[in-house]
Order: C-alpha cells, then sequence, then structure tokens
C-alpha cells in the first residue's frame, strides 16, 4: 500500500485499525465496566475480541459504539497523525 497522504487521511476510508490498539484507561470513569479488562501488570485497558479490535467496536460499521463515552486516549489520537499513518499503512491493515 502506498503511504497514506495525511491531507486526504479519513476514517471514513479505514477499518478502524488504531481500534486494534491497547486503549489504557486513566480516570476514564464513563466507559462501561464490562468493556474493560486488567493486564498482567494491573492497568486496566479497553477489552480487545479475539479479533484484535476493541470490544466496543461495531463489527458491522467498524464504528465506535461508545464513541461519546470513549476514553481519552482515542479522543487524543490524530486522525492524519504518524500513529495514525503507521496503522494505516502496515501490512494487513486496510
Ligand atoms: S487509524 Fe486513523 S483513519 Fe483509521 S480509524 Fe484510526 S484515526 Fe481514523
Ligand atoms: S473505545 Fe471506541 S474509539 Fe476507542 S478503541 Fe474502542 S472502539 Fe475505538
Amino acid at each position: 500500500m502506498q503511504p497514506s497522504d495525511p491531507d486526504n487521511v479519513t476514517c471514513e476510508t479505514c477499518k478502524a485499525n488504531c481500534c486494534r490498539l491497547q486503549v489504557l484507561l486513566i480516570d476514564d470513569n464513563d466507559v462501561p465496566e464490562s468493556m474493560t479488562d486488567w493486564t498482567d501488570w494491573g492497568g486496566q485497558v479497553m477489552y480487545r475480541r479475539d479479533d484484535g479490535w476493541c470490544t466496543a467496536v461495531d463489527r458491522e460499521t467498524m464504528r465506535c459504539t461508545i464513541y461519546a463515552r470513549r476514553p481519552q486516549v482515542c479522543r487524543d489520537f490524530e486522525m492524519g497523525g504518524r500513529e495514525c499513518l503507521d496503522e494505516r499503512n502496515a501490512p494487513g491493515n486496510e
């Protein structure tokens, strides 16, 4: 895949690639507890299902089902930023 042009990046053309990253929760009290998990080192994170995506992703639409209550890490993730481009361009991602 060709590197994405940051100016043309939109989540509309992405299969929620960033929602396969580990999402650490820090004072994210509004996130449903049932969607969270604990790591071996004691951190609370968004639960990821066997397919690798965060459990909050709607598998039909690939949209976040808790968008208004999403964790701060997700709010801070910059569309078109370096990490976004890295995920979009990673082998196997769409
Ligand atoms: S990786 Fe970037 S373009 Fe894809 S869903 Fe996340 S923020 Fe949007
Ligand atoms: S909480 Fe929503 S935005 Fe954050 S990783 Fe999960 S599905 Fe993506």
